[in-house]
């Protein structure tokens, strides 16, 4: 082991303060840059752009800026979820307030600046190790590796831009420390860790990883070293869930005891007072959150049911794409932009770690970066700054048995040089392959932000929107409104009467869109935070969901009192999840058991040959007969609606009508050359009716805002 560790050996630099800060805003300078790419692309398009700025491209982000947007106008309203004591929230304003920007300009670039800053702890964990040079190759490659890129791209606005940077200050802290047992070192530690569980509550586990191997570390190699212990006893102190300002304290307390009573501080003090500082850990609570996720990943997609008993609801995780397998070379690709260089910097980190045993400390970011081979994609970016240290390790390495083909002196440095930037250039060239073919659109286009921008102006802070909870967080951003779901709130039996409105017919729709509102306001203000649903069958004293729910069929129907007026907000883009919207309220309440699943088949190349319209696929329509085939089946066809838009811009429809009792029907959608097969519960559905036919019933409602892209009507009850 002696032996390849000194195989293994790398010359040091001694660098200059500022050498170093010249690098760090070189590879700063480079990260932005990268990220400007997207802004070229997708600045072309005049449909990115609203108020003057292109707009975010990630959904998550309008959360954020709902909350950013509230505390600038000084306060939200109740319950509304505005997320106003969210740090990204809070970080958004301050910006806003203190920049000479549009708050669209600061959420559009703020992921790019912030994320960007990945650069300066990859550089510094260089540093620590006095491989400055290294750490510059590696934060040119952390900077833009294909998931970090992707979280942290323009317009990516979500609490991710600090996500890795925090964590890795957090591990550079802790090798500098380790490498050169200053005392004045641990505050670091201290302050970073507190700065990245402000930022992002869940830090806790990681940062309890990083202190285990830590810990391993030093009973491994370094078990007499007095300073390992002092950096563990920080550690416990900024993890424990006590006041800030108390921990702050507490931390500087410790440190000038430390100064004033120096060799008098031996080895068992510093082991007591660390196992005093567990004690405390433990005794605030500090284990349980490992308990409770633990718990979490084993019962992780195991219930079927939501907890509420009796319903049994839809479970979202089946339906969140993330959450299933990925292939490995998408994997490796995420993490190191090329399967090639994934594997080389696979080598390189358990080089390094054999020549810097101290970068075992970043093995808990590997470790949940290598979570996403089975736990989804989002983690991959956790391994990247430790991968992009390990692949430039490598690099590095080859480049000094290079470099010392030729003398000592000038052609040694070229040869080094150069050879180390050609392996850093080969493994930036597929992640800035990706990022120029990256062209993510923004969220909405902006004829979609008009109707909410309108609706905006004519609904009142306190109504609510029904939609889809895709477009919860844009809807509140851009119309200041209330909404039942959302990208955090959408769990099967949240879900079910939003899905149950829209896919269900009128007066059903009515009746659970103004009962769900209420129940929804009336729990919040109670504080019961439960099942709706039931909450409903309990006052109108019915046991069985399906005779309560089809009660809802009729206008007749006892409502609750009306306390502000529900819009509800139709885009045409649903029309491609409309199964998936469905399948929430498409099911056996008592058993949880799906009941099958609708026909939809809809078609965009299409034939009309005279005699029969082919809609690919072998389905195709006799016209003679009015009879539609299937593949081997063949039924006849209930009617036939064709909707274009007229010169005037409004929408017109023809039906005709061939056999009332025949299960499916046809819609030819001119304007969006779409042609569609559907069954008759789909057609009667209320998206269908009043999106795609505008065919409402002025009893129930009244149309608001009626454009291609997106419709809105408000309830009549
Ligand atoms: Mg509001």
């Amino acid at each position: 082991m002696d032996k390849l560790r000194d195989l293994l050996r790398l010359n040091e630099d001694q660098f200059n303060p500022w050498y170093l800060l010249v690098l760090v805003l070189v590879a700063y300078a480079f990260a932005i840059g990268m990220r400007m790419l997207w802004v070229g692309y997708i600045g072309d398009n005049a449909e990115s752009f609203w108020n003057g700025q292109i707009m975010i491209n990630t959904n998550d982000g309008y959360f954020y800026a709902e909350g950013a947007r509230d505390i600038l106008a000084g306060g939200n309203q109740p319950y509304d979820l505005s997320p106003i004591g969210n740090p990204t929230s809070q970080l958004t304003a301050w910006l806003a307030k203190v920049l000479p920007f549009s708050f669209e300009t600061i959420i559009l670039y703020m992921p790019a600046w912030v994320g960007a800053l990945i650069v300066v702890p990859v550089l510094l964990i260089g540093r620590a190790l006095k491989q400055t040079w290294l750490g510059f190759g590696a934060a040119l490659i952390a900077g833009i590796a294909w998931s970090y890129y992707n979280r942290t791209m323009t317009g990516y606005y979500d609490t991710d831009m600090l996500v890795i940077v925090l964590p890795t200050l957090v591990l550079w802290s802790l090798i500098l420390g380790v490498s050169h047992h200053q005392n004045r070192y641990l505050l670091i530690t201290t302050f970073t860790i507190i700065l990245y569980g402000v930022w992002y509550p869940g830090s806790y586990s990681l940062n309890l990883g990083m202190a285990a191997m830590l810990l391993l570390y030093t009973l491994i190699f370094d078990r007499k070293n007095i300073f390992n212990y002092k950096l563990l006893i920080f550690m416990a102190i900024a993890v424990v869930m006590l006041p800030i300002m108390l921990k702050f304290t507490i931390s500087i307390l410790l440190l000038v005891t430390f100064y004033l009573l120096k060799e008098r501080i031996d080895l068992k003090i510093v082991l007591g007072l660390l196992g005093a500082s567990v004690v405390v850990l433990a005794i605030t609570g500090g284990l349980g959150p490992i308990f409770a996720q633990l718990t979490a990943y084993v019962f992780r997609g195991e219930t079927a049911a939501d907890a509420s008993g009796t319903l049994h609801y839809f479970n979202v995780v089946q339906t969140v794409r993330e959450a299933g397998d990925i292939p490995f070379d998408t994997f490796a690709n995420r993490i190191s932009g090329h399967v090639v260089s994934f594997i080389l910097a696979t080598i390189g980190y358990i080089l390094m770690v054999i020549r810097y045993p101290v970068m075992l400390i970043a093995l808990p970011m590997v470790g949940l970066g290598f979570i996403a081979y089975t736990g989804g994609l989002r983690f991959t970016v956790y391994a990247v700054p430790a991968y992009a240290l390990g692949i430039s390790f490598l690099i590095f390495w080859i480049a000094q048995q290079v470099g010392s083909f030729a003398q000592e002196g000038r052609n040694r440095t070229l040869l080094w040089g150069g050879a180390a930037a050609f392996g850093t250039a080969l493994v930036l060239i597929p992640n800035i392959k990706h990022i120029t073919e990256y062209k993510v659109p923004t969220v909405f286009t902006a004829q979609e932000v008009q109707v909410l921008d309108t609706l905006g102006k004519k609904a009142s802070r306190e109504d609510y929107v029904l939609a889809w909870w895709d477009y919860g967080y844009p809807i509140r951003y851009y119309s200041d409104v209330k909404t039942l779901v959302d990208g955090g709130k959408h769990s099967g039996d949240v879900n079910f009467p939003v899905s149950f409105s829209l896919t269900f017919p009128q007066t059903q729709s009515v009746n659970m869109a103004r009962l769900a509102t209420e129940y929804t306001e009336k729990a919040y203000h109670n504080k019961t935070h439960h099942d709706y649903l039931k909450s409903m069958m309990e006052d109108y004293q019915e046991t069985d969901p399906d005779i309560f729910l089809s009660r809802l069929e009729h206008k007749s129907f006892q409502l609750p009192e009306k306390t502000r007026d529900v819009y509800f907000y139709l885009p045409y883009r649903m029309m491609d999840i409309y199964q998936t919207v469905r399948l929430f309220s498409n099911l056996n309440l008592r058993t949880g058991a799906a009941y099958a699943r609708p026909f939809i088949y809809e078609s965009r190349s299409f034939k009309d040959t005279g005699e029969k319209i082919l809609l690919g696929n072998g389905i195709e329509v006799d016209k003679r007969t009015n009879r539609i085939r299937i593949g081997q089946q063949e039924v006849s066809v209930n009617a036939l609606y064709m909707t274009a838009y007229g010169p005037d811009g409004k929408l017109q429809v023809r039906r005709q009508l061939f056999d009332m009792s025949a299960p499916l029907s046809l819609i030819f959608m001119r304007s969006y050359n779409r042609f569609m097969v559907v069954d008759q519960q789909t057609l009667n559905s209320t998206y269908f009716q009043l999106f795609v036919l505008e065919s409402y019933d002025p009893e129930l409602f009244e149309p608001v805002i009626l454009t291609p892209l997106a419709k809105v009507y408000k309830l009549n009850r």
